[in-house]
């Protein structure tokens, strides 16, 4: 992804994309002190553009982390980049991070907090499990209490036992993996929220140890609209048995069927068919 055509903007300017470069003694590459978005362009506008700008600033927030922009300025530093590169259908990522500077060692009050904005084409997340239904291991780790780590921010920390089952998965010819959460409940996939349909009526887990994703809360609003009940709730791995119709959310995924979870099967439905579609047409309205 280095070494191609393009403009990145960084601290405030544009710059060439081969030349978006940082120092080896960056605070971030050390020590994860780094949060970023994910985001989609649909037919010129970034959905939900706001929303993903100030998850950013909280992310830093939370992470004692000031990102010295507003949403203000980010929303327009995004259009910005999606222009200079001449797309208006694209995968945009936003990255804040404790740059190099006056430390280096765990504390790095004295290190800038820097931000960068790539934006390049990213075609359906899944590739066509879109259409047949992804399937998903089981990983090994757990998402972590919110005791232990800040578990609302979307922070590079967070990502490093992802892709490690991430990885994991792909070996088995899966395209994901689901995580319980560190209590043993049903938590969300490496980049995706999840969903269960039984007897019509939608399960999702509580958002108290995942990421609760701006497409989750897009999907539960969409539902309800439907006048189709959404249960927030505890789900134990057990439950997999029974339900009928499963899904991911997430800006990447979109609205993803699951076919299969470990041994468990799911087919993908007339509601999981639905609410896709009826995504599709909304962040393209
Ligand atoms: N969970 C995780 C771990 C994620 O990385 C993502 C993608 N940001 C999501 C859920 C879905 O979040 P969103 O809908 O805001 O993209």
């Amino acid at each position: 992804y280095d070494d191609r055509d393009g403009k990145i903007w960084m601290d405030g300017k544009l710059v060439d994309w081969r030349d978006a470069k940082v120092h080896i003694l960056t605070h971030a590459l050390h020590y994860a002190s780094s949060v970023f978005e994910g985001e989609r362009c649909y037919n010129g506008k970034i959905f939900k553009s706001t929303e993903h700008s100030a998850r950013l600033l909280k992310s830093g927030e939370l992470l004692d982390m000031p990102i010295p922009y507003t949403v203000e300025q980010l929303n327009a530093a995004k259009d910005e980049v999606l222009a200079a590169n001449g797309l208006t259908d694209a995968y945009v990522r936003a990255l804040a991070f404790r740059g190099a500077g006056d430390e280096m060692g765990v504390a790095s009050l004295g290190n800038p907090v820097r931000v960068a904005i790539a934006c390049w084409t990213w075609g359906a997340y899944y590739g066509d499990a879109k259409f047949k239904g992804a399937k998903l291991d089981i990983a090994k780790w757990k998402r972590p209490s919110p005791e232990t780590i800040p578990t609302a921010a979307k922070a590079a920390g967070l990502y490093m036992i992802c892709t490690m089952s991430k990885h994991a998965a792909m070996a088995k010819g899966c395209s994901d993996a689901l995580f319980f959460d560190y209590r043993g409940y049903v938590a969300e996939a490496t980049g995706a929220n999840i969903f269960f349909v039984k007897d019509g009526e939608v399960h999702t887990p509580n958002p108290d140890a995942i990421l609760n994703g701006i497409t989750r809360q897009t999907v539960i609003g969409m539902l309800r609209a439907k006048g189709i009940t959404v249960h927030e709730r505890y789900i134990l791995p057990e439950e997999l048995a029974d339900f009928e119709q499963c899904w991911l959310t997430g800006t990447a995924a979109e609205v993803t069927p699951v076919g299969q979870i470990g041994d468990y099967t799911f087919e993908v439905g007339a509601l999981t068919r639905d609410i896709a579609t009826e995504y599709e047409a909304l962040v393209r309205a």
